[in-house]
Parts: C-alpha cells; structure tokens; sequence
C-alpha cells in the first residue's frame, strides 16, 4: 500500500491479486483501513480499480511504425507487479530502435521485439512459473518464502538486476514444492 501526499490532497493506492473466491470488497476495506492512519476519511475520495497489464507471453512489440513500451507492451512482471524498471527500460530501448529505424535501418523495430523478448521474456516466463506455484497457496508460500530473511536480499538482487529470475528458479521450486497445497 502507498500513500503518496499532493498539493491538493492524498493519492493511496494499492495492488492485490484477485481471487475469484475472495471477498471483492477487500481491497477498498483496506486501503479504508489504512487512510485512517493518516485521519483522513477515505468515503470523501474518489476510488477506482484498474487491472495490471501482466506479461503472459513473448509476443510482437512492433508494427510497421509503432513500438510498444512499458505497461502497453505487458512487459510487467507477473510475480510481484514490478512495471517502472522495465518501462523505463524498454523506454530507452525503443527510443534506440527509432533512432535505427529513422537511420534507414529497416530491421530496427524487428530488433527490438526481438530484444526485448530475449532479455526480459524469458525471466518474465520464470517468474510467471513462480506466480503460479506463489499464488496456489500464497499464505504457506508467504511464510516459507517471502519472511525468511535471506528472501528480502535475493528480491532485493533481482529488483536491482543482479540476479534473474532465471537464476533462482530453480532453487525456489525445489523449496516450494515441499509445502502442501503447491508441490
Ligand atoms: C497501485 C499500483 C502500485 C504499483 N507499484 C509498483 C511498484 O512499487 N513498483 C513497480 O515497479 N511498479 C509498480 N506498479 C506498476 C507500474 O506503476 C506500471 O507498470 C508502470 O507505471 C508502467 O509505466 P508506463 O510508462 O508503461 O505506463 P504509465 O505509468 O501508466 O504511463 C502511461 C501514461 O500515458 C498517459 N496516457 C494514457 N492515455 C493517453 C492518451 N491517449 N494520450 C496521452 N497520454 C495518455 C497516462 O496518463 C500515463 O501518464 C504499480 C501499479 C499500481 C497500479
């Protein structure tokens, strides 16, 4: 959850993944909840919902003069909703292609889907695997996994680009398969 402060008010936002089984009213008690620790009354606001464009599969980023970047593109990560370092990623790699493509370069934009799939398709693909195992028992997954110490650190390298998802996948599977309910 964020609470971020502007001139003529607040913005408090949050992100959650929606069980079809849960209760919908979940998120708006929440962030309710949690505007009263700023004493502000959240009923006086305007809420809205929106869906996070998460990656799902390697597809094509470009047509004959357009690019498709950050959350347009999907290249969100299905894990954890990480989606500012890949737009801005992607951002600059986009800008590169036009670039190319106003150089006379006619494979610049192919390039880049091209690219862009290579470098963060395959991680997201990994971490997509590991929403699945996450989310089938996210409180024991949450436990076992995400409050041992050493998770914070390794979030903390992927988040930083140090290591991929690529890299702990395999470990992370071996650890989550043992808990009931996912292996
Ligand atoms: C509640 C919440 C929390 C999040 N937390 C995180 C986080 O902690 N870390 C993280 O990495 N990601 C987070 N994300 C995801 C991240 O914010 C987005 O994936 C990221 O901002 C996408 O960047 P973008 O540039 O592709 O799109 P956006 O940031 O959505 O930018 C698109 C811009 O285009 C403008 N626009 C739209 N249509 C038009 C139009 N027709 N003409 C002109 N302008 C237009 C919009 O107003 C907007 O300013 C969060 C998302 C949400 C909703």
């Amino acid at each position: 959850m964020w609470c971020f402060p502007k001139a003529d008010g607040y913005s408090f936002s949050a992100a959650y993944v929606r069980d079809p089984k849960g209760k919908p009213d979940e998120l708006k008690k929440q962030l309710t909840k949690y505007a009263e620790l700023f004493d502000l009354d959240a009923s006086r606001g305007e809420y809205k919902e929106h869906s996070l464009n998460l990656w799902q599969k390697d597809r094509a980023l470009h047509s004959d003069r357009a690019l498709l970047v950050g959350e347009a593109a999907g290249i969100v990560d299905p894990l954890i909703g990480e989606g500012i370092r890949p737009a801005m990623f992607t951002g600059v790699q986009s800008a590169g292609a036009v670039i190319g493509a106003l150089q006379g370069d006619s494979n610049a934009l192919a390039s880049y889907t091209q690219s862009i799939n290579q470098e963060w398709g395959s991680n997201l693909a990994k971490a997509d695997f590991l929403a699945g195992l996450f989310f089938k028992a996210p409180k024991i997954a949450y436990k076992m996994g995400v409050k041992r110490p050493a998770a914070g650190q390794l979030m903390g390298k992927i988040l930083c680009g140090e290591l991929s998802y690529s890299q702990v996948a395999e470990k992370a599977t071996q650890k989550l398969k043992f808990i009931p309910g996912i292996g």
